[in-house]
């Protein structure tokens, strides 16, 4: 296929000392050329050249450099691709990304690096999701379920199923040509049976492991909540420190919604309403009572704190009774100061397991806490190192449908439809599974999805 030039900032945006301008395209070498001091025609593939980018119209110089070239096909894209990092800051960066827009290269859009990458068929189209997913990534855990899927795993997998259903549908083609041997459509139905259910049951499993992706992906939405003075804030900032904080703004959406993540063994917590918790002492109260509840209802996990140093109150029991039907643990903090909450208060409102002692102020059962977040979302494990998750909700839509289509075959046999009706659902799992790796996905899903990437990647 043939392309113009691209070129954008593939670092985020005001962090960091190194930006780096990509550009990829088959006049991606001769662009930075221009701009450069170093000659960069005739140097070798895969190298690093010291120089300068000099405004060849002013002469004037912009920054000091290190330019990368890499030329096709090994490269991301499949093209010649060249990285310029600048140290002399973000406005730097983009005066020299604007410099080579004005030597002919294209400003990308968003995801185009990836979707080229896609296009000349280095990666499949789950592959190139889970390029996004490297880049969002918010625990070491979730790179490596991204980094996994980047690597093929989820691919792997689906063409080796989608293999198996083609088998069946060969069969199905045979006894539609042999109608006239006997035990061609019992050896049919059989076959078709037996690989129905075979991926039927594979898709179940890759399934169960899409709630666990998806919040290593996303993160666990967590709400803290109590009333003033329980010590809300200092756990959330105890959280926060420790280099856990991981402050980002979602690329791709909304500039200005910064999201903090703790990480806790792995799980991203998305803390929610954190502003709430800093700035004033009462959530509820500032945000009041319908949207608290609605922020309550949307939250993976409730850590509701209590004040053992108190009696319980009107206030807490409130509380207790609004999120009973949670996902939550109850803290018992300040263990340090004198026990004045009474367990006999709490056995109506408590079941099994849902509570721990704490002091923020000596950092007590903070591990233990981690540990019960941990498990709450590993059963107790801290998950396969290498596993195959699927967390992206395309993906486990389009594995939902295909396991729906699967129970139809399923089904259709055992009620003693013929064959070639059969067919149809094993036709289709077998196309839906075919979307999931880019198979058969239509042009606008590729543009639709690849601008969900963000710019520069
Ligand atoms: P919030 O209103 O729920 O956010 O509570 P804060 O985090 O602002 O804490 C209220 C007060 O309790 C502060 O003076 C904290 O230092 C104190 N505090 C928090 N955790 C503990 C603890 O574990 N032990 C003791 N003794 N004091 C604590
Ligand atoms: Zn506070």
């Amino acid at each position: 296929m043939e392309f113009d030039t691209i070129a954008a900032i593939s670092t985020p945006s005001g962090e960091g000392a190194i930006s780096i301008v990509r550009l990829s395209g088959d006049q991606a070498v001769a662009i930075a050329e221009k701009v450069s001091t170093q000659s960069l025609d005739k140097v070798p593939s895969h190298t690093i050249h010291y120089g300068h980018i000099i405004d060849p119209k002013s002469d004037k110089m912009l920054d000091e450099v290190m330019i990368s070239v890499m030329r096709e096909p090994r490269t991301f894209t499949r093209e010649d691709v060249v990285e310029i990092n600048c140290h002399g800051g973000i406005v730097v960066t983009n005066q020299v990304l604007q410099l080579l827009l004005r030597q002919g290269a294209r400003l990308a859009e968003p995801g185009e690096f990836t979707k080229r990458a896609f296009l000349n068929g280095r990666v499949d189209l789950s592959q190139a999701e889970a390029v996004m997913d490297v880049i969002r990534a918010k625990t070491d855990k979730a790179m490596q379920m991204a980094l996994t899927q980047l690597d093929g795993n989820l691919s792997h997998l689906i063409r080796s199923l989608r293999q198996e259903i083609l088998e069946a549908l060969a069969q199905v083609e045979v006894n539609i040509d042999y109608p006239e041997y006997d035990d061609v459509e019992e050896l049919t139905t059989q076959l078709l049976l037996e690989k129905a259910e075979l991926v039927k049951g594979q898709i179940h499993q890759l399934l169960r492991t899409a709630k666990q992706g998806k919040i290593l992906r996303e993160g666990l939405s967590t709400a803290i909540i109590g009333r003033p003075n329980v010590g809300k804030s200092s756990l959330l900032n105890h959280l926060l420190q420790e280099d856990k904080a991981i402050v980002t703004d979602i690329a791709g959406t909304t500039r200005d919604v910064i999201e903090e993540y703790v990480n806790v063994r792995g799980v991203p917590l998305k803390l929610i309403d954190t502003a709430g918790i800093r700035e004033t002492e009462d959530v509820v109260e500032k945000i009041g009572v319908e949207r608290s509840r609605k922020a309550l209802a949307e939250a993976d996990l409730i850590l509701l704190v209590l004040n053992q140093n108190e009696a319980l109150t009107e206030e807490d029991r409130r509380l207790l009774v609004a999120t009973a039907d949670l996902k939550r643990l109850i803290l018992l903090n300040k263990v340090d100061l004198a026990a004045n909450l009474k367990m006999e208060e709490l056995t109506d409102y408590v079941k099994p397991g849902e509570l721990l002692s704490i002091s923020v102020l000596e950092s007590a059962g903070i591990d233990e806490l981690e540990s019960q977040i941990a498990a709450l979302f590993f059963d107790g494990g801290t998950g396969e190192k290498d596993a195959t998750y699927v967390s992206n909700n395309r993906h486990i839509a389009l594995l939902e449908q295909a396991e729906l289509a699967l129970g139809e075959v399923v089904t259709g046999i055992e009620a003693g439809m013929p064959v070639d009706l059969v067919q149809i659902d094993m036709t289709r799992c077998w196309d839906l599974l075919g979307e999931v790796i880019g198979d058969s996905v239509q042009d606008e899903l590729i543009t639709q999805l690849f601008s969900q990437f963000c710019l520069g990647k």
